[in-house]
């Protein structure tokens, strides 16, 4: 039998003082968000833990699938409750044993007793537990380092609460208790890694996408709403941003060298976020580069880039490897998405040799001899929204 109550243990959370209710509330939602579709899912939560029950069986077994990515937690275990007394929990024990696996397997009980006045002390009741349960599992045996199966007795005033499996949660804060960010999402596989690691410190995330249509195709967009939307199971709501560029880039190409013209797209892809930044009240940006990747990504290049902001731009990525960042992009199931072979506007318009070291008065000095602000605006004013699932907006609202 499997338990129909989960216990959930806070992550970080606990050391937070004095915003801990902001956070706990924050998570209650934000886990009631990734329950969707199942209406027998209720929580309850208390100062320093949460209770998940759900009364449906195969809606318990979708928690279970969907809990593991929910920023904010640092482990759960199913729990059964029973009344504070011996044979409760003799009768309990073997329930919380019996839905796990015991051919051969190592076992231990844990007992903390939070009422003192439970008429046994911990060794005895531990030595009286232990024996009851291995007398009715013959195949398990006793281990008191990393055993297989932990039994932890919880006696408190009012019942008892035991639990035989931990589960590690995804760790980190509950997304949404950081604020709002702006993420700079292309089609590769970086950008989507460094969503999901601004949304594992607890940040909300809109994602910008920058398009150039013919260059690139319909496909090309499908893919970024595919990644923005596997994102959303990390427990934000994403809206996508698509910027209409092929104007911008096609007069960069015209108008500014080759080995600078890199920069200056990327400047401008800034200033553009910036100001979508403003407008959505998020805080920061966020891209995927990582220190020396590519040309663009050179120490002398981002600081090139930057000069057009004093926003932050958050670069989780930067001092990663691209095989570490790969293993993330498996993991959160990114990776065979972001390997879909369809054109980035970048790829596209990339010169031959640009630069490395980019010298920023060069850069701004070749840009000074176009007017830039009306593309800008008009690219900002042609954008479209996406809200995941995948609704078209063609009014702006916002809605979160
Ligand atoms: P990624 O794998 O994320 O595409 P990359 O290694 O290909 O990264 P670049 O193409 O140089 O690197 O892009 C660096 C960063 O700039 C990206 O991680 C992303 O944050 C942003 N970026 C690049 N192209 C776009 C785009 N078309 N729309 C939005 N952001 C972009
Ligand atoms: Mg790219």
């Amino acid at each position: 039998m499997i338990s129909n109550e989960l216990l959930i243990r806070y992550g970080e959370l606990s050391l937070k003082g004095r915003n801990r209710n902001v956070f706990i509330r924050q998570l209650t939602k934000n886990i009631k968000n990734a329950m969707t579709g199942l209406p027998s899912v209720k929580i309850k939560a208390e100062r320093d833990r949460m209770f998940l029950t759900a009364d449906i069986e195969t809606e318990m077994a979708e928690v279970m699938e969907r809990l593991p990515k929910v920023f904010g937690i640092h482990s759960f275990s199913p729990v059964f409750k029973c009344e504070p007394t011996l044979e409760a929990i003799y009768e309990t024990a073997l329930k919380a044993v019996g839905a796990e696996e015991t051919e051969g397997k190592s076992f231990k009980v844990e007992i903390r007793r939070t009422d003192k006045t439970f008429p046994y002390i911990t060794n005895e009741l531990q030595r009286m537990i232990g024996a009851h349960v291995l007398k009715n599992f013959e195949d398990l045996h006793v281990k008191m380092r990393q055993p297989d199966i932990l039994l932890h007795v919880n006696i408190r005033q009012d019942n008892a609460i035991l639990t035989s499996k931990v589960y590690p949660g995804a760790g980190g804060m509950p997304v949404g208790s950081a604020g709002k960010t702006l993420l700079m999402l292309s089609g590769g596989i970086d950008s989507p890694v460094a969503g999901y690691m601004m949304m594992k410190r607890g940040v909300k995330i809109d994602a910008i996408h920058f398009e150039s249509p013919p260059f690139t195709s319909e496909l090309a967009k499908e893919k970024v709403l595919d990644l923005a939307e596997k994102l959303c199971a990390f427990g934000a709501i994403v809206r996508l941003h698509v910027i209409p560029f092929t104007e911008i880039q096609q007069v960069i190409a015209k108008q500014i060298p080759d080995g600078e013209s890199m920069t200056t797209t990327r400047r401008l892809m800034v200033q553009i976020a910036d100001r979508v930044r403003e407008e959505i009240s998020a805080l920061g940006l966020v891209s995927g580069e990582s220190l020396g990747q590519v040309a663009s990504q050179t120490l002398e290049s981002l600081t090139a880039i930057n000069d057009v902001t004093s926003t932050p731009v958050l670069r989780p990525l930067i001092a990663m490897d691209k095989s570490e960042i790969i293993d993330i992009a498996k993991e959160i199931d990114t990776y065979d998405i972001s390997i879909r072979p369809y054109e980035d506007c970048c790829t596209i318009f990339t010169p031959a040799r640009p630069k490395t070291k980019p010298k920023l008065d060069r850069v701004k000095r070749f840009e000074s001899f176009t007017d830039f602000e009306p593309m800008i605006e008009k690219a900002i004013q042609e954008r479209r929204t996406y809200k995941l699932p995948r609704v078209e907006e063609d009014t702006f609202d916002d809605f979160l």
